[in-house]
């Protein structure tokens, strides 16, 4: 589409709404021929506000739209302001061509509950926090509920924090096979046997390297999180060494939960599960995605219903506190009675929490490539009706919620759970409370005190292969870390 932005820069903004509200289309910064698509997007600025104007033509229909904000005296706020009316001008403008109101109206980041947790952390309450989401941000009602929920467990898990505390990431980036939907730098085994023990030894270093960089600055680890990838692809062995080597450098006396992302059935043995079970981890993710057959095997897992079940018996039989199921809501080959049989299979293993995925159609998965049927934007919202009332009836809460690009129907990924059994570090990392240091290929560091601004973010190198190889920009980037937080006085 033939973009125009008049009185302003704010590119980022438009584009992030554009990819939500129009996905097929690509920004173009050429001006448009008379009766082409086209965005005009304007601002003009006074003293205390600002209005943008966005004239939208598609099909050669014309809508227009304008949105005024009052504009604060801090430069800082004032540029949030300005993005504001740029956004709400264009999803006022772009509504009228759209299927169907959009569930997070307006918003188009990954954390669509921040308004929401800003809200509450000024004081405000649940309800003036759902309130402001819709009329602001022309959220639905049910969204904006959802997000106050989400938001209020973020506000409590911020009030518990003290600036020393921190959460780990491990990342193992290994798999038994590639899912279809799948973009992550995860390798599967059968291509990577090789590269497990050298894997584990990097691995094991950086673990020992960053835990005597967290006790010269006496940083409290609060969370521990080993996802990927599928950790349990490493034998028990490596795992046993990985979660020694943790145990020894790293103090864990102000851990409040160790999980593990079990993930893949098809690594899910007795022996692997005992040496996590005698390291203290707290929570397993079992990750079926779906219960249905033709379902699994078209998004390339190679396991059975069945072995979902023999897997959930087998961490129940190790007596680990929490247990964690994963579901995807627009999987091809599914269907809403199918995800609905899926979901009350799961329910029916009693897992404490329940996190319900909707289908992100990722640049790079196998599933995008091959063009195949997924069920449509309808059909996925049915699909998390579904889920939501089921798992309210079955007594499941929302507590923590996140979205992803190019999502099936622009709607959401939610964690459920009963009790008191929320996963701090998801609430931690999602809600961007505190740092993350991460461990392994792939990891993302973010540094950030509870309650600042200022985020520090360094990578470690993106595949095995390289991380294995240059154990010196693991070092640079904990050297960063800590810099951080001297810089800060911490
Ligand atoms: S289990 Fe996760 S990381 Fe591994 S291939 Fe499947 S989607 Fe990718």
């Amino acid at each position: 589409m033939k973009l125009t932005l008049i009185g302003h820069n704010e590119r980022y903004t438009v584009e992030q709404s554009l990819l939500t509200f129009f996905p097929d289309e690509k920004p173009e910064y050429t001006a448009a021929l008379p009766g082409e698509d086209a965005l005009t997007i304007t601002l003009e600025e006074m003293a205390d506000a600002c209005t943008a104007v966005a004239c939208l033509t598609r099909g050669g229909i014309e809508q227009r739209y304008s949105f005024t904000e009052a504009l604060s005296e801090s430069d800082f706020a004032r540029e949030g302001q300005r993005r504001h009316a740029v956004g709400a001008a264009f999803y006022g403008a772009a509504q009228p061509f759209l299927a169907r109101p959009l569930p997070w109206g307006m918003l188009t980041g990954v954390r669509p509950d921040k308004p929401a947790l800003s809200a509450l952390l000024r004081g405000e309450t649940k309800e003036a926090a759902a309130r402001m989401l819709e009329e602001r941000y022309f959220v639905s009602p049910a969204r904006a509920f959802l997000a106050a929920r989400t938001a209020s467990c973020a506000a409590r898990a911020a009030s518990e924090l003290d600036r020393k505390d921190i959460a780990l990431y491990i990342g193992i980036p290994f798999c038994p096979t590639r899912c279809a939907y799948c973009s992550f730098v995860s390798v599967s085994v059968e291509r990577s046997l090789k590269l497990l023990e050298p894997y584990t030894l990097a691995l094991i270093e950086e673990i020992r390297a960053g835990g005597a960089m967290l006790s010269s600055l006496g940083l409290r680890v609060r969370a521990v999180y080993m996802g990927g990838g599928t950790p349990t692809t490493l034998s028990a062995s490596e795992l046993d060494r990985v979660l020694s080597a943790l145990e020894q450098s790293v103090d864990l006396s102000h851990c409040a939960e160790i999980t593990v992302e079990a993930g893949r059935p098809d690594t899910i043995t007795d022996e692997r599960l005992a040496v996590l079970a005698s390291h203290g981890v707290g929570r397993v993710s079992v990750n079926p995605q779906s219960m249905q057959p033709s379902v699994l095997s078209a998004i390339g897992r190679v396991h059975s219903p069945g072995d979902i079940e023999r897997s959930v018996t087998l961490v129940k039989k190790h007596g680990f506190a929490h247990m964690n199921m994963d579901l995807i809501a627009g999987l091809p080959e599914d269907d809403p009675a199918g995800f609905t049989d899926s979901l009350q299979r799961c329910i029916g293993f009693a897992p404490d929490n329940l996190t319900v995925h909707t289908l992100a159609l990722k640049r790079g998965s196998r599933l995008l490539m091959e063009k195949r049927a997924i069920p449509t934007a309808e059909e996925v919202s049915e699909m998390l009706e579904t889920a939501g009332g089921s798992l309210r009836d079955a007594l499941y809460r929302p507590y923590y919620l996140y979205r992803q690009k190019y999502m099936s129907g622009s709607f959401e990924n939610i964690g459920w759970c009963r009790g008191e059994s929320e996963c701090l570090y998801n609430i931690l990392i999602m809600s961007e409370l505190c740092s993350i240091l991460s461990f392994g290929a792939g990891g993302s560091t973010k540094a950030l005190l509870p309650g600042g601004t200022e985020v520090m973010r360094v990578f470690n190198p993106k595949y095995p292969e390289e991380y294995i190889a240059r154990p010196e920009k693991m070092l640079a980037n904990q050297s960063a870390f800590a810099e951080f937080y001297r810089r800060h006085g911490v």
